[in-house]
Formats: structure tokens, sequence, C-alpha cells
């Protein structure tokens, strides 16, 4: 993937609204807390790194333990909503190339939740499509997760 990549440009789009926009649930210093794709699972939100940054390593010590701690409030807030069985987290970026995690609830009534999250849709079982936020229930979920902010 070429620079700027996806993740730049709605980070972009983002600072140009001043994160007033339906996905976005909380402007941290150094991310952006989102809605993610779908709501495949309950409560699903994606942090991006405001700068384009393609590795963990990449990133300065300051911000390594700036994102670290956005993270923790952006799951300990989600934690809190939606009482998960497990947090996941996943950090790839194989398809967009820019830091960006999938914070994940994994709850015990998900047949697969001892796997990875996507392995039921690897194996075709599920079309996330079929699960796709619309403007409206991103904005509905995003304003629950403000509502329980500290
Ligand atoms: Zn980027």
């Amino acid at each position: 993937m070429s620079f700027p990549d996806v993740i730049c440009e709605k980070v972009d789009l983002y600072n140009k609204l001043n994160g007033d926009h339906p996905f976005v649930v909380h402007e941290f210093k150094n991310s952006y807390l989102v809605v993610g794709d779908h709501y495949f699972y309950k409560g699903y939100c994606m942090l991006f790194t405001k700068r384009h940054v393609r590795e963990l390593h990449e990133l300065t010590d300051t911000e390594t333990t700036e994102l670290a701690l956005e993270l923790k409030k952006a799951t300990q807030v989600i934690n809190d909503i939606f009482k998960p069985w497990k947090m996941n987290h996943m950090l790839l970026g194989n398809q967009a190339q820019h830091i960006h995690w999938h914070i994940i609830p994994r709850y015990e009534d998900d047949q697969y939740h001892k796997s990875y999250p996507f392995s039921d849709v690897m194996k075709g079982e599920v079309d996330l499509s079929d699960y796709a936020h619309t403007d409206e229930s991103a904005k509905e979920l995003a304003d629950l997760i403000r509502k329980n902010w500290d």
C-alpha cells in the first residue's frame, strides 16, 4: 500500500472535521478512537495513530508510552460498558500499513470465542458486510462510549 493509505485519509478527514464524524468516538493526543467497520462483535472499535507510522518500533518512546495509555483508556471504557468475557487487541497492518489497533470485545456466547477473532470469517461462515455499521449505528455506539467516559 502506498502512502497516503486509507487510514491517513481518514485521519486527515477527522482532523478537518475537528473529530466531528459519526465514527469518531474520541480524539486523543496521538490517536483517534473510532467505531469499527462492523458490529459483529458488540463494541468493536479501532485506534488509529494520527501520525503515519508503519511499524510499532518506529514510534518514539514518548509516543509508545502515550499510545499505550490511550489504548488502555479506550479498552477500559469499552470493557466497562459491554463487560465482555475478554478484550482482544490486534495490530497487524498488512493491508492498511499505518498503525491501527483493533479493539475487540469477545463474548462467551460466540462459539469461536477462544479463537482468533476473525477465524469464523476466514472460514467463510460469516459475512461481515452483513454487520456493517451505518453512520447512525456508529454514532449510537460512539455516543454510548462517550457517555461512559470519565
Ligand atoms: Zn498512513
